[in-house]
C-alpha cells in the first residue's frame, strides 16, 4: 500500500508558522491535510454554533490559500479514529502530524485515545506546542525562561510546493466520509461577528498595530470603545489563525510604549494562563481550592433552586433589571464579545450577587463567547469566582461600573434600546425613576425588567460569605501546597 501522512487541522488552522505543515514537508511523503468536524465532539456543553461559523470560515480561506500550490484541503465528517481507520483500508499513514491541543475534556479524551491508536498501528503521531506551553509541567521554575525562548524562535517557513500531492479521486471510497452538507447556519457569516480566516486575522493585526494600539490602554477597560480599540485577535489566536509568534514578531517591529508593554504582557498572560490549565486540567469540573467543594455544595442546597433557575434566566438572557449588566450580556449573545473587565464582572455578578453555580456560569460563557479557549477560561473563572483560595476578591458594583466604564451610557444605548427615551443617569439606573418622571419619558420602558436583586444587599452579604470562607481555616490549609504548584504568578 502507498505510504502516506496525514495533517490533521484542529485549533492552528493557518498556513503561516506551522509546524506539522513545515514537519510534512521534510518528510517529503504524499500527504493528506485534513480537517474532521467529529460528530461525537458536537456535543460538547462548550461549542455553540458561532465556533463552527468562524470554522468554516477558517478552513474555506485555507482551501483557498491552498490552491495555488494544488493542494487540497480535505474536510471530513467523521471522529477521526474511524477515520484513521478507513485511511488505512487504503494507505499506509506512515506519521501523523498535528498540533498540541490544550483543550476541554473531551477533546484531551480523544487525543489519549489517538495517542493509543498510534501506538497499537505503529503509526507516529508528532505533536507541535502552539503556544508557549510545556505538557505535563508542574511548579514555575523555569517557565518564564521556556517562554522567551519560545516567543523569539524565528516564524517557520514552509515551502508548500515541495509537498508531494495526494489526490483522492471523486469516487475513492474514503469520499464517503467527507463532509456532505453542513448545517445551513453554520454557512452564513453574521454581520455582527468577526469572521474567522488567517487572511482576515492578518488584516485584524495590522489594523490593530497602524491604529487602535496607540490609544490601546485608554480604551481597553471600556465595554463601548474596547471593541474597537483593544487587538480583536482573541478569537484569531484561538483558532489558531495566526500564531502567537507572528503577533509578537510584528510588535516587536514597533517603538517602545505603555501601549506596547501592556499588550505585550496580554500575550504572555494568554500562554501563561493556558500552561495553568495545561498543569492542572480539573479545574474544569472543581474549585482549584479543593476546601471550596464542600462549601459551595453545602450552600448551594441551602438555595431555592427555582428562584436559582429563574436568576440564571434573567442573567443568561440579559434581563436583570441592571443595564449594564443586560447590556454586556446582550453584547455577548448578539455579536460573540465583551471585553475583560466586562467578562469579570459578569462572572461577579452571578457567581457574587445571584449565587448562581460557578460551573453553569462557565458553559454558559463559553459557549457565546466566540473565542473561547479553555485554558484561559477556567483559570479566569475560578480567579472571579474567587475559588482559589488567594486571588483578590473582586465583587463588584455593576452601577458604579456603569457609571465609570459608560458613562455616557453609549454601550447601553445600543444594546438595551428600550431605555433610549431616558436621561443618561436614569439609563444607568432606570428604577430610581419617580412617578412624575415617568409622566415626563414616553414610550416609557414598561418593558424593561425591575431589578432581580438589591446589588447593595447582595454585595454585602456577598462580602460576609467570601470572606468567612477565605479565613476559613480548610481553605487557608490549601493555599501553601496550590502556591507552590501555580506554574506562574498570576497577572
Ligand atoms: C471570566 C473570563 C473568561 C475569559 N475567557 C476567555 C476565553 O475563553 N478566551 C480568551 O481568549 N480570553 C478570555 N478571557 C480573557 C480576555 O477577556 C480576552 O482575551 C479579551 O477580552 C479578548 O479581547 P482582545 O483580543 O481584544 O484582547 P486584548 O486586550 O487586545 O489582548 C490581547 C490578547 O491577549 C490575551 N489576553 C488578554 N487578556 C487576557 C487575560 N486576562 N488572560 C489571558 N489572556 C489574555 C488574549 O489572547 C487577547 O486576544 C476571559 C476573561 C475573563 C474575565
Amino acid at each position: 500500500m502507498q505510504q502516506i501522512n496525514l495533517v490533521w487541522l484542529k485549533r492552528d488552522l493557518r498556513l503561516e508558522d506551522h509546524a506539522p505543515l513545515a514537519a510534512a514537508v521534510d518528510a517529503g511523503l504524499p500527504t493528506l491535510i485534513f480537517y474532521s468536524f467529529e460528530p461525537t465532539l458536537l456535543n460538547d456543553p462548550h461549542l455553540h454554533e458561532s465556533h463552527q461559523r468562524f470554522i468554516v470560515e477558517s478552513l474555506a480561506d485555507l482551501s483557498k490559500q491552498l490552491k495555488p500550490y494544488q493542494l487540497r484541503l480535505y474536510v471530513f465528517w467523521s471522529d477521526v479514529i474511524p477515520l484513521f481507520e478507513a485511511i488505512q483500508g487504503h494507505f499506509q499513514i506512515n506519521s501523523l502530524f498535528s498540533h498540541q491541543e490544550i483543550g476541554v475534556a473531551s477533546t484531551f479524551e480523544r487525543d489519549k485515545a489517538v495517542g493509543v491508536w498510534c501506538r497499537k498501528t505503529g503509526v507516529r503521531w508528532r505533536e507541535f506546542p502552539q503556544f508557549a506551553v510545556q505538557r505535563g509541567r508542574h511548579g514555575r521554575k523555569g517557565w518564564s525562561k521556556f517562554a522567551d525562548q519560545f516567543f523569539d524562535q524565528p516564524l517557520i517557513k514552509t515551502d508548500l510546493n515541495r509537498l508531494p500531492k495526494l489526490d483522492l479521486a471523486a469516487d475513492h471510497p474514503l469520499m464517503a466520509l467527507k463532509c456532505q452538507q453542513l448545517p445551513s447556519r453554520w454557512l452564513k457569516t453574521h454581520a455582527s461577528y468577526q469572521c474567522g480566516g488567517e487572511v482576515q486575522a492578518k488584516q485584524q493585526l495590522d489594523r490593530f498595530i497602524e491604529s487602535s494600539l496607540q490609544q490601546y490602554t485608554f480604551h481597553i477597560s471600556k465595554p463601548d470603545t474596547s471593541r474597537y480599540y483593544s487587538s480583536r485577535l482573541s478569537a484569531y489566536l484561538a483558532y489558531g489563525n495566526l500564531s502567537i509568534r507572528h503577533v509578537l514578531h510584528q510588535l516587536n517591529t514597533l517603538p517602545s510604549s505603555r501601549h506596547k508593554s501592556a499588550f505585550y504582557s496580554r500575550m504572555r498572560w494568554h500562554c501563561h494562563f493556558v500552561q495553568k490549565f495545561e498543569s492542572d486540567c480539573r479545574i474544569e469540573f472543581e474549585p482549584l481550592n479543593k476546601a471550596y467543594r464542600s462549601l459551595l455544595s453545602d450552600h448551594q442546597a441551602s438555595l431555592d433552586p427555582i428562584q436559582q433557575q429563574a436568576l440564571f434566566e434573567a442573567w443568561s438572557t440579559g434581563n436583570t433589571g441592571y443595564p449594564l449588566v443586560d447590556a454586556c450580556m446582550r453584547s455577548l449573545l448578539q455579536t460573540g464579545f465583551v471585553n475583560f473587565r466586562m467578562r469579570s464582572m459578569l462572572v461577579s455578578v452571578a457567581c457574587h450577587h445571584l449565587q448562581l453555580d460557578w460551573k453553569a456560569v462557565a458553559i454558559h460563557l463559553a459557549k457565546h463567547f466566540l473565542d473561547f479557549e479553555a485554558g484561559i477560561h477556567y483559570p479566569q473563572i475560578q480567579m472571579q469566582a474567587g475559588l482559589t483560595g488567594f486571588n483578590t476578591l473582586r465583587i463588584y458594583n455593576p452601577i458604579q461600573q456603569s457609571l465609570k466604564q459608560d458613562a455616557q451610557a453609549k454601550f447601553i444605548n445600543e444594546f438595551v434600546p428600550e431605555l433610549a427615551p431616558l436621561p443618561t443617569p436614569l439609563q444607568h439606573q432606570p428604577y430610581l425613576m419617580t412617578p412624575l418622571e415617568a409622566l415626563m419619558f414616553e414610550p416609557l420602558p414598561e418593558h424593561y425588567a425591575k431589578p432581580i436583586v438589591d446589588f447593595v444587599e447582595t454585595g454585602r452579604a456577598a462580602r460576609e460569605r467570601l470572606w468567612s470562607w477565605r479565613n476559613s481555616a480548610a481553605v487557608k490549609a490549601a493555599v501553601p501546597q496550590l502556591l507552590k504548584n501555580q506554574v506562574v504568578t498570576d497577572a
